[in-house]
């Protein structure tokens, strides 16, 4: 029988529990891109909707964004920008600092990574709280990107991540969802 896209990737998806820390499920992505199928699947189904439309940018967030953004880029003939942990990238860049849940962090991406009114889409493997890819979302608008959606395989809806990236005026596109962390 023909899988569905959700049985494959579902099927592709390891859980850790306990890690990094206890309480956490991990949900582990490396197992779905040593799937060529699966990993192939993944890519088509986000892709699938801006398929023929004018993207110039693929942002990936650091580190598993770089893995599907490049393969994504190459499928919408778009460009690929990776947005990093401070410290990382060598050229002039933009920073952005963002809540973790103890603390606060920095990402940053290169100043003339995007230039404005490039139409960009945001990739990384998992929304949770959906802080990460709100503070790359404003980032990229504060360069003067039009950010026309943001796409990750995972979702983790009981969280809440998604509406804080509507919030920004930006769609959100994910393949499958797991209940609760
Ligand atoms: P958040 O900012 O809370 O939306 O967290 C999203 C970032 O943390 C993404 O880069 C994910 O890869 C990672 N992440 C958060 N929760 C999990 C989880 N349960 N399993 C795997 N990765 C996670």
């Amino acid at each position: 029988m023909n899988q569905t896209v959700q049985e494959t990737l579902l099927g592709a998806i390891r859980t850790i529990p306990d890690y990094p820390k206890p309480g956490i499920l991990f949900r582990d992505i490396t197992t779905l891109l040593g799937d060529a199928r699966a990993f192939r699947r993944a890519v088509d189904e986000l892709v699938h909707p801006y398929a023929g439309t004018r993207v110039e940018k693929i942002a990936g967030i650091e580190a598993r964004g770089f893995i599907l953004g490049g393969a994504i880029a190459h499928q919408l003939s778009a460009g690929f920008v990776p947005i990093r942990k401070k410290g990382k990238l060598p050229h002039d860049t933009v920073r952005i600092a963002y809540s973790l849940e103890y603390g606060v962090d920095e990402m940053e991406m290169h100043r003339d990574g995007v230039r404005p009114g490039e139409k960009v889409i945001l990739v990384d493997d998992l929304i949770a709280t959906g802080g990460t890819a709100e503070a790359a979302t404003k980032l990229l608008q504060q360069m003067g990107a039009e950010v026309v959606a943001a796409c990750f395989v995972i979702d983790l809806p009981d969280l809440g991540g998604r509406s804080k990236i509507e919030a920004l005026g930006v769609p959100v596109r994910t393949l499958i969802a797991f209940a609760g962390h």
